[in-house]
């Protein structure tokens, strides 16, 4: 499939969750939530990342942009959604590897997977406390050795980013960082009520319910933006 370029950020105009996911199961990467704020702040830096990984449009400003270069099919597709759709597409045949959130949530995430997704076949898993450089090499071993088809991180940004990073250069899959989802999957934190996800306010409506999160997340927002993601 041909990317489209917008302002030089290369993204694929996929016409379906579907499409998206078979793309990435056959060529592999690093999948990136491409929306107008990426487009517009984009650095030589994140361009670079976006442009060598999965870029697919999380917003409608950016199919709104793709749509204008011709790719009529192209929709949007919700970040935050996506690890679930890939799980209900892929569990029956594919590998997975988790990581992310403290011990005693990471553990009910994958007993609730378990249950909902039966049979699914989780190669590894651990919580996203790292304690050093070297419990994170064994996991980037571990990774490399067990060899999963997809792996999902959930440890917010920029961490996530850096470990996606560093384990792809050793085994190539799908990759996705999926910042608190893990959190929220589990119940222990609600999602934005649906008026603000429709209109990608979510960030905002988080901002406004644990206002004094507020330095925290500018300063994530910013070094997201330095990387190339976002958080759902
Ligand atoms: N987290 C983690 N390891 C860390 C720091 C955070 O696994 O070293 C987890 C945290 O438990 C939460 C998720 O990352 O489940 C996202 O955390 P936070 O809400 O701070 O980030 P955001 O979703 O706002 O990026």
């Amino acid at each position: 499939m041909d990317k489209v370029k917008i302002k030089g950020v290369e993204v694929f105009p996929f016409t379906s969750v579907d499409e998206l996911i078979e793309h990435a199961d056959r060529n592999k990467g690093i999948l990136v939530a491409v929306n107008a704020d990426k487009v517009i702040w984009a650095t030589d830096e994140t361009r670079e990342i976006i442009n060598n990984n999965i870029g697919y449009c999380d917003g409608a400003g950016a199919v709104l942009a793709l749509k204008k270069k011709g790719a009529d099919g192209a929709v949007r597709i919700a970040g935050c959604d996506l690890w679930l759709e890939i799980i209900k597409k892929l569990h029956a045949s594919h590998s997975f590897y988790l990581i992310g959130a403290r011990k005693d949530i990471h553990d009910e995430v994958i007993d609730k997977l378990r249950r909902e997704f039966p049979g699914i076949n989780i190669v590894g898993h651990r919580d996203g406390y790292i304690a050093g450089p070297e419990e994170r090499a064994a996991l980037i071993d571990d990774v490399a050795a067990k060899k999963p088809d997809v792996v999902f991180v959930a440890m917010g940004s920029p961490k996530q980013e850096l470990l996606m990073h560093d384990m792809m250069a050793r085994h190539k899959a799908i990759y996705q960082g999926l910042g608190g989802s893990f959190d929220v999957y589990s119940g222990h934190q609600s999602r934005a009520p649906k008026w603000w996800r429709d209109h990608n306010l979510e960030f905002l409506y988080r901002l406004m319910i644990r206002p004094k999160r507020i330095k925290h997340d500018i300063y994530k927002f910013k070094f997201a933006w330095w990387l190339f993601t976002g958080n759902y």
